[in-house]
């Protein structure tokens, strides 16, 4: 499942659910193809752009847009669907960690360019039959977030939903002119680097599909329930001009490594035992290595530095580990403990679907 800029699809992922007609991939590609055709046509005199306006300096494609004001820092743009059923289930996520979840989706995207949150819009609408003590608790979490990284909420919609909560949020954030690290810029040689340890959201999310424990303790599963998006770690990647490319891990390594790929035109070699897996405590346990490279929803950050470089071991007690490095030639290949080498399938959310669906 793409992960794909500011124009992200929400669709059936590992918690239930129907199809989209299209894959969000092709989706994607689809409108932004609409975008780049409705931006060559003639333009209406009336709605020609005004002197001083922002210009678009990237559009569809990437964690965030990014808007050039006049003068000033680039704006960054991000904005994410967290709907009941897909993203979370009241009966599974207590309403803080919804709330919470919901923000840090789109702080992560503000990460993943280097840039400093600054606010945040909220739509929400609320089925008749969800209390005012749920979206009392909601805002409670979505707040304490956005109070921990200085954003204030700026505005947004409220509405009543004929089912299911459905909030979508956008972020603004900054970054100075310029300077947003792209998914495009990755290069042949660039070593592959990720932040903290990968598996562990969805590792708690397939407990929770199971439904042994019926419940999850959220304190033991805090990268699930209440994640933090690497916005201090993202920033000083960007400060020391360390990454060529970077994003975040909202949909599993395979798939977010594939977007960096993609988008740089290269390909990438990773080393499958340097993969670093969560640790989960009940059952205590490193989590296998098909949930390291494709489990999402950890909101680590992906990224690429050329070899060069000195990248710290670890960024504010934040292990960083080298992965593997990009290759010329456009495959992303998985090499073995023994030396074997497999291409990896970017599988990301699809892979758990089909799998425990069986
Ligand atoms: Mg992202």
């Amino acid at each position: 499942v793409a992960n794909s800029c500011h124009f992200r699809f929400s669709h059936a992922n590992a918690y239930d659910i129907s199809e989209l007609p299209l894959s969000e991939r092709d989706l994607i590609e689809r409108f932004a193809g609409f975008a780049r055709s409705a931006g060559a046509g003639r333009r209406p005199r009336k709605l020609s752009p005004q002197i001083g306006s922002p210009q678009l300096v990237r559009g569809i494609g990437d964690d965030c847009a990014v808007l050039r004001s006049p003068g000033g820092d680039d704006l960054l743009v991000t904005t994410d669907f967290s709907l009941e059923g897909v993203h979370f289930r009241r009966e599974w996520h207590p309403p803080e960690s919804v709330g919470q979840r919901c923000l840090a989706r789109g702080l992560s995207d503000i990460a993943a360019m280097g840039g400093k949150p600054v606010t945040a819009f909220l739509s929400l609408a609320v089925p008749p039959a969800c209390s005012q003590f749920w979206v009392d608790r909601f805002m409670r979490g979505f707040l304490r977030l956005a109070g921990a990284f200085g954003v204030r909420l700026a505005g947004g919609d409220t509405a009543q939903s004929p089912a299911g909560v459905l909030a979508d949020i956008i972020v603004l954030g900054s970054v100075p002119r310029g300077k947003a690290v792209l998914r495009s810029g990755a290069h042949p040689r660039d070593r592959i680097y990720v932040t903290g340890a990968l598996g562990g959201s969805a590792a708690a999310l397939q407990l929770l599909r199971e439904a042994r424990p019926k419940k999850l303790d959220p304190r033991k599963f805090p990268r699930h329930f209440f994640p933090e998006p690497r916005i201090g770690i993202g920033e000083f990647l960007r400060k020391e001009k360390l990454p060529s490319a970077m994003i975040d891990t909202s949909d599993g390594l395979s798939t977010d490594l594939s977007h960096i790929c993609e988008q740089s035109s290269v390909g990438a070699k990773l080393w499958a035992e340097r993969v670093p897996r969560a640790r989960i405590p009940a059952p205590r346990k490193v989590v296998d290595l098909q949930l390291g490279l494709h489990g999402g929803e950890d909101y680590e950050l992906l990224f690429t530095v050329p070899a060069d470089l000195h990248v710290p071991r670890s960024i504010a007690g934040v292990p960083i580990t080298c992965i593997g490095a990009i290759t010329r030639n456009r495959k992303i290949l998985l090499v073995n403990k023994n030396g074997s080498c497999e291409t990896l399938k970017p599988a990301g959310w699809e892979h758990f679907r089909s799998n425990s669906d069986e």
